[in-house]
């Protein structure tokens, strides 16, 4: 009995320290909703301009927030939620005692990773088995896209990944980048390389264009381009914009950007009408702001590369008509400028500093193929 007091003693005073409080974004949730049920005036809300609110559209299902709670009045002093991999909001109570938003970069810790794979069954099995990270396996599987046939891989055959990974409060965070990569089949090496422009070249610069996406419309200009964090000098704030903004006159065709299926139609808050495309291996495409939907589009739907899906326009929170085109692999916004592929080989100016890159990753590779298979200490779940 006296052992059973002293547990429960023990289990109420840890209770009290524990202000530090995580939970799960959930499913379709808001952050007006999610206001509302904390009880924080949702006048925070309406007070935040469009880029922000767009922003708040983007926090993920299942990310982790964190809420800094009073030790003694349980009261929220301070939240924080992660929109982009790099910006977060923050939601703290000003000198008044009043709630305040604002946006501050999340601080993450970057790793390295050299991954040596010695295949066993089959490449992307083996990835995951060694890292529990299918955005990984996926993102090896782009970067040799068409160079590879990986079905002919045979036990044995030889990979090697240098791979960065970010890590938040412990937890593996956000997506994997490859930097370099190799695989060795029959005693031939392939090479990928990511280069600056983000996308990924063989060891002389060079890429096979492949089935890649398209720019969905005819444009003017790119209002807005891709950013997950950016200082805004006049403003003085952190900004981000998850896709790329082409401006066009009303009513322009919008295209599916690849083959997919049609997997929401109508309304989704600041991006105002809108279409997701969901593709093959992981990859969402999304185009907001719409004026309409091309007759008889259903979600459901099967559509091509190039078949028109609705018309450029304004609706939402948005400034002119322009298309918000937004790319997601693995749930997770990406750059669409990176799977857009119009040439074959980079650019004359940046070829350089490629070959350099190459050159250093080249040797850090042979060197992993010298090591024994490396064991790696790398297994959250994502
Ligand atoms: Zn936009």
């Amino acid at each position: 009995m006296k052992k059973a007091i002293l547990i429960i003693v023990l289990i109420l005073s840890f209770l009290d320290a524990a202000f530090l409080e995580k939970v799960k974004w959930k499913k379709d949730q808001t952050l007006l909703g999610f206001l509302q049920e904390n009880n924080i005036s949702t006048s925070l809300y309406y007070t935040l301009d469009k880029e922000d609110k767009e922003l708040a559209s983007e926090i993920r299902e299942g990310t982790t927030i964190e809420i800094l709670r009073d030790e003694y009045t349980g009261e929220i002093e301070q939240i924080l939620i992660p929109v982009t991999e790099e910006l977060q909001i923050h939601i703290h109570k000003n000198a008044n005692k009043k709630f305040a938003f604002e946006m501050i970069p999340i601080k993450y810790e970057k790793r390295k990773n050299t991954l040596r794979i010695d295949l066993t069954k089959s490449i992307y099995q083996d990835i995951v088995d060694k890292t529990k990270s299918h955005a990984l396996a996926k993102e090896f599987l782009d970067a040799f896209k068409k160079r590879i046939d990986f079905k002919k891989l045979k036990k044995g055959d030889k990979v090697v990944i240098i791979y960065e990974q970010k890590y938040r409060v412990g937890e593996r965070f956000g997506l994997p980048v490859i930097k370099a990569a190799m695989v060795e089949h029959r005693g031939k090496e392939y090479f990928s390389f990511l280069a600056p422009d983000g996308k990924y070249y063989d060891e002389k610069g060079k890429m096979r264009i492949g089935d890649s996406f398209i720019v969905p419309c005819r444009y003017k200009r790119i209002s807005s381009r891709f950013t997950r964090k950016r200082w805004h000098p006049i403003l003085h704030r952190y900004r981000a914009h998850l896709g790329i903004d082409y401006a066009a006159p009303r009513g322009t065709p919008v295209k599916a950007a690849y083959s997919g299926r049609v997997i929401f139609r109508g309304r989704k808050g600041g991006y105002g009408n809108v279409i997701e495309i969901a593709h093959p291996n992981g990859y969402k495409t999304l185009y907001a702001h719409l004026s309409g939907f091309k007759r008889g589009l259903k979600r459901n739907q099967r559509v091509k590369k190039g078949q028109i899906i609705g018309y450029v326009g304004s609706t939402g929170i948005s400034t002119g008509p322009h298309l918000h085109f937004g790319l997601y692999f693995n749930n997770r916004p990406i750059n669409p400028a990176r799977k857009i592929v119009i040439a074959n080989k980079i650019e004359t100016k940046k070829r350089r500093e490629f070959l350099k890159l190459v050159k250093i990753y080249k040797n850090e590779i042979k060197k992993a193929l010298q090591r024994e298979v490396i064991a790696l200490n790398d297994y959250q779940s994502e």
